[in-house]
Order: structure tokens, then sequence, then C-alpha cells
């Protein structure tokens, strides 16, 4: 399951004090076009396409937050599936 986004994992309201998300439905409801399209540009900007002209500072705020956030959960997911991957070696 997900880890919830709102706690980072440590358990809240939002998750029910669980620490993670459960998703009873496909996935896929979840991620709406705006985020599709965060998505999109922060794989730009990792190429040194940004959506404005200049470097980071140029861009807007929330849209180096969203980065972030977006490259951290890519980053946890790769590792997730490095880890998969080499329980099935076994
Ligand atoms: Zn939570």
């Amino acid at each position: 399951m997900p880890e919830c986004a709102a706690c980072g994992g440590t358990g809240c309201d939002a998750c029910g004090h669980e620490g993670e998300f459960r998703v009873a439905e496909c996935p896929l409801r979840f991620v709406t076009p705006d985020v599709w399209e965060a998505i999109e540009m922060a794989d730009l900007r990792r190429r040194g396409e940004p959506p404005n002209p200049g470097g980071s500072l140029d861009q807007t705020a929330i849209f180096n937050d969203a980065c972030r956030a977006i490259w951290a959960e890519q980053a946890r997911y790769r590792a997730r599936r490095r880890t998969a991957d080499m329980m099935e070696m076994f």
C-alpha cells in the first residue's frame, strides 16, 4: 500500500492512523490530468528543459516543490522495485 502523503507513514486522521493509504479502486482514478502534467514537467526539468526559462530560481516555488515530491516518489518506487526484484532472485 502507498505511504500516506499527509503524514509520511507515521499515522494521522487522514489514514486512520495506519500510515498507509488503502486503495480499493483503480489507482489511476487518483491521477488527475494536472498530476500527469506535473509528472511530465518534472521529467522535462530533470532533462534540463524547465517550463520557465532559466534555472531553479527562475521556476515557481510550487513547481520546485512538485518536482521534489515527484522525484522522491519516483526514487522510492524504484527502490521498492529493486528490492522486489532482488527478492525474486532467491
Ligand atoms: Zn497519514
